[in-house]
This record gives structure tokens, sequence and C-alpha cells, in this order.
């Protein structure tokens, strides 16, 4: 088989669920951020397993991630939409019975139009400037909006995950002067606003990363292992080069294992040359380019050649392989391809 093989925990999907559940009082509710197919590790195994551990809102980037979420999680648990209602949603929202987040004054206008009476949450901007209605619009049309009945009024941390930033406090102002006196179910923290403190909880949190095992959450169990198949090995003569444009040259004989995942499986190009893998317990530096389907790995030290290197496991975190590739886990994750092989494992009840 030359295909890599992803492992997807859902038992620590679900422990980490309950420990950032446990993190806030008990009359918050913890929802869970399911988009980009639960950040690329299947939302059809994940949302489920989320759901038995006790979520019952989710919360996904676009109304047609929510339709197929609704076909695979049924009727019952509440689906909200980042993006709001956009012009061509309206049939999904209603026939698939989303929620979602209105971002600005034009999709107020035409969720209230096309859908009056369907459930709906507001976003406020409350200094991400990214999503959401800022002060001044929020003050001029609250009073309509308050009247049709929004279920939640939500904004969203831009620093969460540095603690010492000042615009973490900032925001939390912000969002208690908009939404103060409302009376209203209301939502501030992701997985780093958790981490924040309680003043951060409000009535419902919306952790994404620290469920898949990331970072800002220490404490996360890990959740994805991915193990690539050595295909072939080879001795390469010192002055001998390796791979696309011949970016690592051999100083002395090496032994070279030419491993089956690439770029296209999510194993980033800006991991060449950079990316560390496990042989057991011993380290392997990768050497010369990610190809599209093939990486190549020094393994000239070993001295035994297991069927299987470890990119992601216990040696190695979807944070430690974030920073060799100088991005974030969040990234590591959503771009782990539909090419490799998947394996979930679930505790039987
Ligand atoms: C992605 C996202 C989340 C989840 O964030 P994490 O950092 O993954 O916990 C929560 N709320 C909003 C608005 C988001 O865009």
């Amino acid at each position: 088989m030359a295909t890599s093989t992803l492992s997807i925990d859902l038992d620590a999907i679900q422990a980490n669920w309950r420990a950032l559940d446990r993190v806030s009082a008990s009359g918050v509710q913890t929802a869970a951020v399911v988009k980009a197919d639960a950040y690329g590790l299947g939302a059809e195994r994940v949302a489920p397993a989320l759901a038995r551990a006790g979520a019952r809102r989710f919360f996904v980037a676009a109304a047609e991630e929510g339709a197929g979420l609704r076909a695979i999680l049924g009727p019952g648990p509440q689906i909200a939409v980042l993006s709001g209602h956009m012009p061509g949603d309206t049939g999904l929202i209603r026939d698939a019975d989303l929620t979602p987040m209105l971002n600005s004054v034009d999709q107020a206008t035409r969720h209230l139009e096309t859908l009056p009476g369907h459930a709906f949450g507001v976003q406020l901007d409350s200094g991400m400037n990214r999503l959401g209605l800022e002060e001044g619009e929020w003050e001029a049309v609250a009073p309509f909006l308050l009247e049709a009945g929004p279920e939640l009024l939500m904004s969203h941390l831009a620093c969460a995950d540095d603690p010492a930033h000042p615009l973490n406090a900032e925001q939390l102002e912000t969002f208690l002067r908009m939404t103060e006196g409302t009376g209203l179910p209301r939502s501030l923290a992701a997985t780093g606003g958790i981490l924040l403190g309680p003043q951060y909880h409000f009535d419902l949190t919306r952790p994404g990363i620290g469920l898949y095992g990331g970072l800002p959450f220490a404490g996360a169990a890990p959740v994805v292992g991915l193990g690539l198949p050595v295909i072939q090995t080879r001795m390469v003569r010192p002055g001998e080069a390796v791979g696309y444009s011949c970016t690592w040259v051999a100083r002395k004989p090496s032994l070279i294992a030419t491993a089956a995942a690439g770029y296209a499986d999510g194993v980033i190009r800006s991991l060449s040359g950079k990316a560390t893998v496990y042989a057991g317990d011993v380290p392997c530096p990768v050497v010369g380019r990610v190809s599209m389907d093939l990486i190549t790995v020094d393994v000239t030290h070993l001295t035994a050649m297991p069927a299987m290197l470890e990119l992601i496991g216990p040696h190695q975190s979807i944070d430690t392989l974030a920073d060799a590739a100088g991005t974030i886990s969040y990234e590591i994750l959503t771009r782990l391809a539909g090419r490799l092989t998947r394996f979930y494992h679930e505790a039987k009840a």
C-alpha cells in the first residue's frame, strides 16, 4: 500500500471536548466548531462523536457545510453558520434548519425578509475587524434586531492565544458594552478564550482546535497520527543529490528512504529540508524537496528499517510539525487530504 495512514482518535476528541467543557462553569454550554470538515478530520465521524460526548450546538463556516452536517447529525442539534445569511443561502438555511449568525445590516435585512420567524444569531465585531456588525451599526439596528429575537449574540477574539495581549481585555470590554442589558445568551470564547478565564465564558463557548489536540489547549489529548510507508531505500554516494532541484547533496555515503506522502497529502512543501520523521524513537531528517506524493529521508543512522515512518504521533505533535513548516496546527490539520487512508479509533460502548 502506497498511501499514508491517518489515524484519528475519536475518544481523544470526546475527552478534549469534556475537558474544555469542565473549564467553564456548569451553566455555560460548550459547543463544537466543526467547520472545514471538522478541521480536516472528517465531520461525518467527528460530529456524531462530539454529539455523543454531549455537544448540542455546532458551528460551521458556510451554509453548504451546515446542510452537509444536518444530513450527518439529523434533526435536533443546533447548527450555526458563522458566515451568516449570504445571497443563495436562504433555501439551505430553511431546509436544513440552520441558524445563521448575521454579520451585517444587509444580511439582517435579507434574513428577516426571506425567512421571518426563522432562528438567527448576531455576530458583533468587538475589535478583530473581520466579521460582524460594528458598534455604530449595531446601535442603529439593535432595536429592530432584538425585537426579532436573536438566539445568540457572539463575537470573536483576535489574540486569545496570547493571554498577555491587551486586545483581549479591550474586546471583552467592547463586547460587554455592546451586549449589556439585552438579557440574551452571549458567546465570546473559542479555545483560547476558554483558557483566558471565566469572565470570557458568558453563556456559550465555541472550541475548535482544542478538540483536535492543538495549542493553545496545552492539556489536549493528541488526536491525530500520520504514518508514512517506506516504498524503497537506496545508498547515495558522496556528491550525489536527492530530489527536485538537487537541494540536498550527500557528503558521505547515505541511506535514503523514500516514503509515500507529499504536499498533495498535506505534507506541505515548506517542510522541505526542515521536517523530522521518526523511525520508532529515532529522529530522521527529511532531506531535499517534498514532492507531490513522496518525501526522502536520511536513515543512514538506523540499525533497522521500519515499514512505517511517523510524521505525526507520540514523537511529534501537530504543533511541532507546524513550527517546522512555519505555520499553525490549524493549517496542518485542514490540509490533510482525501488520499490518506483514514482509521478512526473509538472504544465501543
Ligand atoms: C474558527 C472559529 C472558532 C473556533 O476557534 P478555535 O481557535 O479553533 O477554537 C470559534 N469561533 C469562530 C467565530 C471561529 O471562526
